[in-house]
This record gives structure tokens, C-alpha cells and sequence, in this order.
């Protein structure tokens, strides 16, 4: 199975006022699906998701993995099942509008929802579903005081333009893969590169720390084994970065740039506040049409909880068909529903551009 190529996905620019069908808000492997069996009706979604990438979990926490219950594909990777999926709504052309939070939402006098994402891209749709999974995953952060004033001008949980880091004096923190790939990558280009990581194990592939090792053992960058405590500020300017050892000691790193790399987890976020009646954490259902207790709008997937609820990719994939059928008469309730096969029904062969 080819990989999804990230730079095919046609980028969304930031900032627009989108109105359509469908909003989705979550790209993991259920809203893509859900995607699918809209496309199937004859409607168009947008898909939001806070990750830089589609496939939710599976391409966040197991790409690797295999998955053994995914009917009719007897072992399939994590990642894999999301390429899979991204070939399959292919045919529907859906707007990815990715690395962006969708954190407001609203319902209009005219029963339509506004929903709002953190980089101001503002979707006027006719109805919205929640694939949100377990949450929107956000940057493990560095935990010292004061922190958020800095992020974005010199303190970083992703890099979004490598160019601003070169010739800089850099301390990165972290022991996983994003950690080793960077210090890799901004090595050659900035001034001086220091890796902090609160033990001598990495998570990282063991090349990447095989190749770290190498430069600090030949003196071109340097490894502390110790936790960030606090900042050098000069004139409200990070400056450098105290880190402590497991001895105790402190050591003051002189920095122009921190970045940092803990890994991410996944916040409910704002989910909570807009609403719709959860249960431990999850949205209410029913499982006729899989509708939260506001009426159009949906939600499918690890978000959703019913009496007998099973937190499965399989489970997601049933819940996406048959709120597929519920948005579809939610949006046009004068039209007639009919099931009808993708084997033998033409219009499913027009739309999925399949020739009859
Ligand atoms: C290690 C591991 C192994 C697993 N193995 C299996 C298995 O073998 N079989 C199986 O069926 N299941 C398995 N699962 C569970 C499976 O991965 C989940 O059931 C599945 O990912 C749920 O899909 P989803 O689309 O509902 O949500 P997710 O995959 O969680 O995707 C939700 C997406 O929504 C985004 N999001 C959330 N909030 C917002 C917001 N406010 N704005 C924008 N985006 C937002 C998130 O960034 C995320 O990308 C496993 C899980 C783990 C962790």
C-alpha cells in the first residue's frame, strides 16, 4: 500500500469562511471513514484535525503496529489502514484543513453551526460531526513557570519553519524520534546544538542516537542528562535555560532557541464546554443515528458513548454509516432514503468515479 503523500493533500489556507454539507472535527481513522459514507450520499465534508497529519491514534501512538480485527483484512499496520482509507475517500475530494484546533462552535438562529478553528478558519455548516477520539493532542509542555509567554518566538513544541533556527544557539530537550531527528537535522546549520534528556536510555531509532553519540563524542554538539528548572531571561528574553542533574547540580545553557519535545497526549479540550451532555468524558448518543443530544449534530468513534459502546475502529465504521443516513435527512428531510448497493448502483459508481 502506497504511503499517504502529506504534500498531495491539497492545503486549506487559514483564515477563510468555509460554508458546507458537513464539518468533521477529527481526522482519525472514523472521520475519515466518515467522509466515505457521506461521499457514498452525495454529500461533502471538511475535515479539521489538530495533528499536522490525518489517522488520529493510529498514526500518532502505532503507526507501526499491526491491527488483527479490521474485517476482511486479516493483519493490516496502523498506518497502513489510514492510507488505505485516505485511498478510499479519494473519489470525494475532501478540504483537510490540518494543524488546526477546532476550539469554538456555536449554533446559529437558523439551525446551521459555526465552528471555529485556533488559526481563525470559520466553517458555516449545515451539520457537524465529532470524530474527535480521545481528544485533540496537545504538546507535553515544558512545566516551567511562565513558560507560555515565550512559545512561538523562542520556545517551540513543533518547528514550523526550520530557517529561523539556523545559526542559533539551540538547546533541544526531549529523548524520542522528533528530539533526535532535529538535533540531527538543525546540527549543521545552527550555531550550537545542546540536547537535554532526563535519562542516558532514548526512545528514539537507535541510528538517530548512534549518530548524536558520534557528534558529541567528536565535540560538535553536547548531552546533558538532567530536566529543565528555569530560564535566563535578559530584558524578558530567553537567554539560556538552568537545567538540573540527578546529582543536583545546575547547569546554565546559554540558548537563543528551546525546543521541546515530550510528546503529545490528548485533551478533550473545549469539546466539553459546547453543550452536548457527556458521560465519563465522552458525548452521548443514541444509536439510531449516532446524534449528540443537539440535534445535527453527530459524533462517531472513540468520542461517543451508548449503552454497550466498544471503543473499536470497527465500531466507528458502523456509527459513520448510519449517521451518514441521519445527516442526510437532517439536511434534506424532504428527500427519500434509499439503500442502495456500491455493487450494483450507478450513482454510487458515478460518484465513486468508478465506470458502469
Ligand atoms: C496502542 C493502541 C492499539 C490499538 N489497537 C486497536 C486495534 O487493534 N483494533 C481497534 O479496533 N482499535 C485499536 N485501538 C483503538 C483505535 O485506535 C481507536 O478506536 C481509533 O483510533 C478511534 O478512532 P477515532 O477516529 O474515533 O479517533 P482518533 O483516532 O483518536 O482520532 C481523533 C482525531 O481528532 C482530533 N481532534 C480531537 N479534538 C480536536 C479538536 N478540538 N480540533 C481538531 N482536531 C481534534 C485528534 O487530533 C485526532 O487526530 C488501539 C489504540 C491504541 C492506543
Amino acid at each position: 500500500m502506497e504511503a499517504t503523500d502529506l504534500s498531495e493533500i491539497p492545503a486549506s489556507v487559514p483564515g477563510q469562511t468555509i460554508t458546507t454539507e458537513v464539518v468533521i472535527i477529527g481526522a482519525g481513522p472514523c472521520g475519515l471513514f466518515q467522509v466515505f459514507e457521506l461521499g457514498l450520499l452525495g454529500i461533502k465534508a471538511h475535515l479539521v484535525d489538530s495533528l499536522a497529519h490525518p489517522g488520529g491514534q493510529c498514526s500518532e501512538l502505532y503507526p507501526e503496529k499491526p491491527i488483527y480485527d479490521i474485517p476482511a483484512l486479516p493483519v493490516c499496520g496502523a498506518q497502513e489502514l489510514v492510507d488505505r482509507l485516505m485511498k478510499q475517500i479519494e473519489p470525494f475530494h475532501p478540504t483537510f484543513h490540518l494543524g488546526q484546533e477546532v476550539i469554538e462552535f456555536s449554533k446559529k438562529e437558523d439551525g446551521r453551526f459555526l465552528v471555529r478553528t485556533a488559526l481563525g478558519t470559520t466553517f458555516d455548516a449545515g451539520a457537524v460531526v465529532i470524530a474527535a477520539g480521545v481528544g485533540s493532542f496537545q504538546p507535553r509542555r515544558i512545566g516551567i513557570e511562565g513558560s507560555e509567554a515565550h512559545e512561538g518566538s523562542s520556545l517551540h513544541y513543533r518547528v514550523k519553519n526550520s530557517s529561523t533556527l539556523h545559526d542559533q544557539h539551540l538547546v533541544i530537550f526531549g529523548g524520542g524520534d522528533s528530539a533526535l531527528d532535529w538535533t540531527l537535522e538543525l546540527l549543521p546549520k545552527a550555531r550550537s546544538v545542546t540536547l537535554v534528556h532526563r535519562r542516558a536510555e532514548f526512545r528514539a531509532a537507535p541510528a538517530s542516537v548512534s549518530k548524536m553519540q558520534e557528534h558529541v563524542s567528536a565535540g560538535r554538539m553536547r548531552m546533558f542528562e538532567a530536566l529543565p528548572q528555569s530560564f535566563l531571561l535578559e530584558d524578558g528574553k530567553i537567554r539560556g535555560v538552568n537545567v538540573k542533574a540527578k546529582d543536583g547540580t545546575v547547569h546554565a545553557l546559554s540558548a537563543d532557541q528551546v525546543l521541546v519535545f515530550f510528546g503529545l497526549h490528548p485533551k478533550l479540550g473545549p469539546i466539553a464546554e459546547w453543550g452536548m451532555e457527556l458521560e465519563k468524558k465522552a458525548l452521548k448518543v443514541d444509536t439510531e443515528k449516532f446524534q449528540t443530544t443537539l440535534p445535527g449534530v453527530f459524533a462517531v468513534g472513540d468520542i461517543n458513548t451508548y449503552p454497550g459502546k466498544k471503543k473499536l475502529i470497527l465500531s466507528g465504521f458502523h456509527e459513520a454509516a448510519l449517521a451518514a443516513f441521519a445527516i442526510q435527512h437532517h439536511l434534506y428531510p424532504a428527500k427519500k432514503q434509499f439503500l442502495q448497493y456500491t455493487t450494483t448502483s450507478p450513482i454510487m459508481h458515478q460518484r465513486l468515479g468508478v465506470p458502469d
